[in-house]
């Protein structure tokens, strides 16, 4: 007997209807022969309602408190998703995380998963049920709930088909798949019909939303095919596979936009030895995750640096940077929230020459400035104005001719 996980989203859960033609989906499948799992999101935009709510009562909500009460989007979807499948005939169990031992680590609102055991689930599937299954939740070994980080219903998908050996993790949303950019944001973004995991990896990593990056991560190590379609159609989406050779003919496969950055810069640091170093290893013991680094040309000994960190964390980034001040003698701190990162992901990219000329020509032609780049073997990324992003993201787009089906 096969075995098959689908995951739904927010979008495709988001009311009753919708709940139930999910529910008629994990019918079908279990109707064809298959034992079924199915995980779901929060519905709709309940996720983050219920950040603004808590937004509300706190300034900077305890973690633990947030994870707990984020937690509950997905336990009401599992309730109702199970009746819904009741209503349609079939057996089905709801399960929250902890209820099925998905344990992580502590890291309240970013957690990892480190165990999943299996037994409880797959003694319901031996009793013939759907088990519908809690995303983005856990439990660490003090038994608080956890949560995976947003969009972290696809990280339990894909640890459980992986765990339980799945054929394939289908990933049920609100478009027809993995695009070349964002299809709400390029009218003319092209469907990829297969894309490697370090380009989904890149690309979900740099602000491709439709999938959360540790996912992929996940999938790649284990060698979990993944499905990405629309829950609203029965077309083929995106396949999330193990690279293939003529992949690397195809040199930029997308981009992607974000616009979850912020700047940091410290002004006139002493240039020498081991400044650069002291700031970083603070960052990194605050827990504060630093992405492009710059230093500027130095002058009289001096200089700045700057720096990007997650919008979200820019409030404890300035803190950082503003206790580094005293040590090392910088003059200031400034941050800077309209700018956004543009990425090209390709694995033809190793092998081609003439990508970042490209990309950089196309940004000039529509006049957008480069404030910071940053490449690695895969991806080539810039900061830009946040105001240029949609201009930019098109210009770019189209210069690699993404719009039309590799030769
Ligand atoms: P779900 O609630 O199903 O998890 P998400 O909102 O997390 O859905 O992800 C789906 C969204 O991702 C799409 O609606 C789309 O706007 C966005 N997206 C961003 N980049 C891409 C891309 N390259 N291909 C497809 N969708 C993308
Ligand atoms: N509900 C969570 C979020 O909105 C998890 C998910 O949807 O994957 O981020
Ligand atoms: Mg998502």
């Amino acid at each position: 007997m096969g075995l098959t996980v689908q995951k739904f989203g927010g979008s495709s859960v988001a009311d009753a209807e919708r709940i139930m033609r999910a529910a008629g989906r994990a019918v079908k499948a279990k109707r064809a022969g298959n034992n079924v799992i199915v995980i779901v999101s929060a519905r709709g935009d309940l996720t983050d309602e219920l950040i603004d709510l808590a937004k509300q009562v706190s300034e900077d909500p305890p973690r633990r408190e947030m994870d707990m009460l984020l937690s509950t989007g997905e336990q009401q979807s599992v309730a109702l998703m199970a009746m819904a499948v009741h209503t349609l005939g079939e057996d089905a169990i709801s399960f929250a995380g902890a209820q099925i031992g998905i344990v992580t680590d502590s890291f309240h609102t970013k957690a990892k998963i480190r165990n999943i055991d299996p037994t409880r689930i797959i003694e319901a599937l031996d009793q013939g049920k759907i088990v519908i299954v809690a995303g983005f939740q856990g439990v660490d070994e003090n038994f608080n709930i956890t949560t995976l980080g947003r969009g972290g219903s696809d990280t339990t998908a894909v640890a459980l088909a992986s765990v339980l050996k799945a054929d394939v993790c289908e990933i049920y949303t609100d478009v027809d798949g993995v695009y070349t950019a964002d299809p709400r944001r390029v009218s003319d973004a092209r469907k990829i019909a297969r894309i490697s995991y370090d380009e989904m990896l890149e690309l979900a990593a740099l602000g491709a939303q439709v999938m959360q990056a540790r996912s992929i991560e996940f999938a790649k190590r284990y060698g979990v095919t993944i499905h990405v379609r629309s829950s609203f159609n029965d077309n083929e989406g995106t396949y999330i596979v193990r690279e293939a050779p003529e992949m690397e003919d195809i040199v930029v496969s997308g981009v992607a936009l974000s616009k979850n950055e912020a700047k940091v810069t410290i002004r006139a640091v002493p240039d020498k030895p081991g400044v650069a170093a002291t700031i970083m290893g603070r960052f990194a013991a605050s827990g504060v995750n630093v992405d492009m680094i710059v230093q500027n040309t130095s002058a009289d000994g001096i200089t700045d640096m700057s720096f990007t960190v997650d919008r979200s964390e820019l409030p404890h980034a300035r803190k950082v940077a503003q206790s580094l001040l005293a040590d090392l003698g910088g003059t200031g701190v400034e941050s800077a929230e309209d700018i956004a990162k543009l990425s090209i992901v390709g694995i033809g990219m190793r092998s081609h020459t003439g990508v970042a000329e490209k990309m950089f020509a196309a940004l000039a032609a529509v006049d957008v400035n480069i404030n910071m780049i940053s490449t690695s073997e895969i991806k080539l990324s810039v900061i830009i104005d946040a105001k240029y992003a949609d201009e930019a993201l098109a210009a770019v787009h189209a210069a690699f001719e993404l719009n039309k089906p590799p030769a």
